[in-house]
């Protein structure tokens, strides 16, 4: 463990140069002060986590202090945004502030996301909202919890700076972590302006940085992107499999290791809803729950026409196949495990999809249904569960089907089945109304909310007593919650 001010640095993206990223310094925030940290993201840095608590941290972290081995830039991407080229983003409200690297060598982004205008900013103000730093702190510590990758979060800090969105808020910055902001539309920028060179060189720094194994390969360039498809597929198999819409999957939204990434309107879904879209921005549904799936394999096509200028195009198409059967094994496979199967069959699929059926026909809940499975024997669980299924006689035939595949398979006591089954099977999820109550009191001032919230969500799978109220179904004024893409 070390103090803030001793984290060594080694800034390999700054190093590529400026027609990768800008040298910005970040605009301080007035009277900044510390929402909520992450202790598990805290020690990622080798940070304890009374570091938190000095008054250097929520200066640093507001843009007020920077170490003098910070090499803060603006990285510039492009991307496709709801399916049409959008030809330069970048980083309009956020700046990699340097790579750290802690003590077990791994390497660091600390991105400061709501840190100023920058040459990307457009006519943005290059701030973010209070209510979607904590959106996005809450979702990025819970999403590895439940076994899916995603970028993580260090800390959120509130000020009085004002900022005008539908109405006047305060601004808030969130300091993002991941082993890499590259983005799909990055390789986008490269290719669309005919920078080859760079494009080139900027595969090569993925390559070096973080998929070292990569190079041994005959193509590296085809292996890193077939690596990405895999990650990409694996990592939408976690969404579909525990409710997760992301909201947003544009192609600049959309990491180069395949990681949850760029949290908008993203939400958990409450009652099971195939067609739920959480974007409330997005008309059509592009970004549905359902529509993930899709939409992935449509984003990583779109980074395979990027990398046309370094891999042969049937070598690229072959990798892309790939995708949907890497989707299908692991999401099979988590599905499996969240119903308590140990074994596989050919109709576990079509299982699968009757169940999703019957729930969206009742709208049951999605977290608890499955919770609720592994409490009791499982024809005890199906007999109480019933009640929850408006066409009985299906749920019946369903459960049967179950109970048929589950005598198929070792079989093991009731004590072992729900300690397996609970460890995959959360009791607490980040609820939208959750977030939503966590968030008013943090705009009263009152951070208590939020900071209990995160540490329920730290175990998700442990019933913690005295929290029972953060395992609950919403209330109706939190069913339908319109989460805007204003942040
Ligand atoms: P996002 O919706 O956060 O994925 O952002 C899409 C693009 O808009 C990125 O280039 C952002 O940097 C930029 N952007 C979003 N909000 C702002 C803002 N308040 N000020 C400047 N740029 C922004
Ligand atoms: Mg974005």
């Amino acid at each position: 463990m070390k103090p803030l001010d001793e984290l060594t640095f080694d800034n390999r993206f700054a190093r590529l140069g400026d027609a990768f990223s800008t040298e910005v310094l970040p605009d301080p925030l007035e009277a900044p002060r510390l929402v909520v940290a992450s202790e598990a993201a805290l020690a990622l840095l080798d940070l304890a986590p009374a570091e938190a608590n000095t008054p250097l941290f929520a200066e640093v972290f507001s843009g007020h202090k920077l170490w003098d081995h910070a090499e803060p830039r603006a990285m510039v991407y492009a991307g496709h945004q709801f399916g049409g080229y959008t030809p330069r983003l970048g980083d309009g409200r956020g700046l990699l502030l340097a790579e750290v690297v802690n003590s077990a060598g791994e390497h660091w982004d600390l991105h400061l996301k709501g840190a100023g205008q920058t040459p990307y900013s457009r006519m943005g103000d290059g701030r973010a909202v209070l209510r979607s730093s904590v959106r996005e702190f809450l979702a990025s510590e819970a999403l590895p919890l439940l076994g899916i990758p995603s970028s993580r979060a260090l800390c959120v800090v509130a000020s009085d700076t004002p900022v005008w969105r539908e109405q006047q808020e305060r601004a808030a910055t969130l300091l993002r972590l991941a082993p890499s902001h590259v983005r799909f539309g990055h390789f986008e920028y490269f290719y669309y302006t005919r920078q080859h060179d760079e494009l080139k060189q900027l595969a090569d720094h993925v390559l070096a940085a973080h998929y070292p194994a990569c190079r041994e390969a005959p193509n590296p360039y085809l292996a890193m992107f077939s690596e990405v498809v895999e990650r990409t597929a694996e990592m939408i198999a976690g969404w579909q499999a525990y409710g997760f819409n992301h909201g947003v999957m544009n192609t600049d939204n959309m990491s180069i290791l395949g990681l949850t990434f760029d949290f908008g309107p993203y939400a958990f879904l409450d009652d099971f809803d195939a067609r739920f879209i959480c974007n409330h921005s997005d008309d059509r549904g592009r970004y549905s729950f359902s529509n993930q799936v899709p939409i992935g394999h449509w984003n990583l096509s779109a980074l395979g026409q990027a990398l046309v200028p370094l891999v042969e195009v049937e070598a690229l198409q072959g990798a892309l196949a790939l995708y949907l059967p890497i989707y299908q094994a692991k999401y099979q496979d988590l599905m499996r495990r969240r119903l308590g199967l140990t074994t596989a069959e050919e109709a576990d699929q079509a299982l699968f999809e009757r169940l999703l059926q019957l729930m969206q026909n009742s709208a049951v809940d999605y977290t608890l249904f499955f919770r609720r499975l592994g409490d009791t024997p499982l024809e005890q669980a199906l007999e109480v569960l019933r009640d929850d299924f408006i066409d009985r006689d299906g749920f019946d035939a369903w459960g049967d089907a179950l109970l048929a595949r589950v005598l198929r398979q070792p079989q093991e006591t009731q004590a072992e089945r729900q300690a397996r089954m609970h460890g995959v099977n959360p009791l607490y999820v980040l609820r939208n109304y959750l977030a939503q109550q966590a968030i008013e009191a943090a705009e009263q001032g009152d951070y208590s909310v939020v900071r209990q919230l995160h540490a329920v969500l730290a175990k998700p799978f442990e019933a913690q007593p005295g929290m029972e109220r953060f395992a609950q179904r919403p209330p109706d004024w939190g069913k339908h919650l319109e989460i805007s893409c204003s942040s």
